[in-house]
């Protein structure tokens, strides 16, 4: 498996992170949540086992966005760096773009595409998802 060590921070560089791989789950959600949460239609995401994320500089700043979610963020610049399930306690969701190097990981399927913003128009060939990525595809997007 990939042990790769991966660094990242927010925009005022005041909260650092690193992750250590493997990197699963790398997806683009389109869901409201993270519309709002980040002012952008998608964000990309990869989970990480929560024992191989650390904050290394700063402070996160938690918010419940949901009741059973908390997405992390940096309270001098607003930078969205995590997301965390009450009900996965052991996995941290990282931001991709917030990586140092964030061409790194590559996200594989859109989720949550029922959200989508109709202006954005998906055509990368990569497999959609109404909702979350244990559901069935959606007709004429690409098996997972
Ligand atoms: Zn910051
Ligand atoms: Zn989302």
């Amino acid at each position: 498996m990939d042990a790769t060590s991966y660094a990242g921070g927010c925009l005022c560089g005041s909260v650092r992170y690193q992750a250590r791989g493997p990197a699963t789950n790398l997806c683009f959600c389109h869901c409201r949540s993270c519309q709002r949460a980040t002012g952008a239609p998608m964000v990309p995401w990869a989970t990480f086992a929560a024992h191989s994320f650390a904050i290394v500089r700063g402070a996160l700043m938690q918010y419940r966005s949901s009741p059973r979610v908390m997405r992390g963020f940096c309270a001098a610049c607003g930078s969205s760096l995590t997301y965390r399930r009450d009900d996965r306690s052991d996995e941290v969701d990282v931001t991709l773009s917030s990586l140092d190097a964030p061409a790194a990981l590559v996200p594989e399927v859109h989720i949550w595409v029922q959200d989508k913003s109709p202006w954005l128009t998906i055509a990368d060939g990569r497999p959609q998802f109404a909702q979350s990525r244990t559901e069935q595809a959606l007709p004429g997007t690409a098996a997972p």
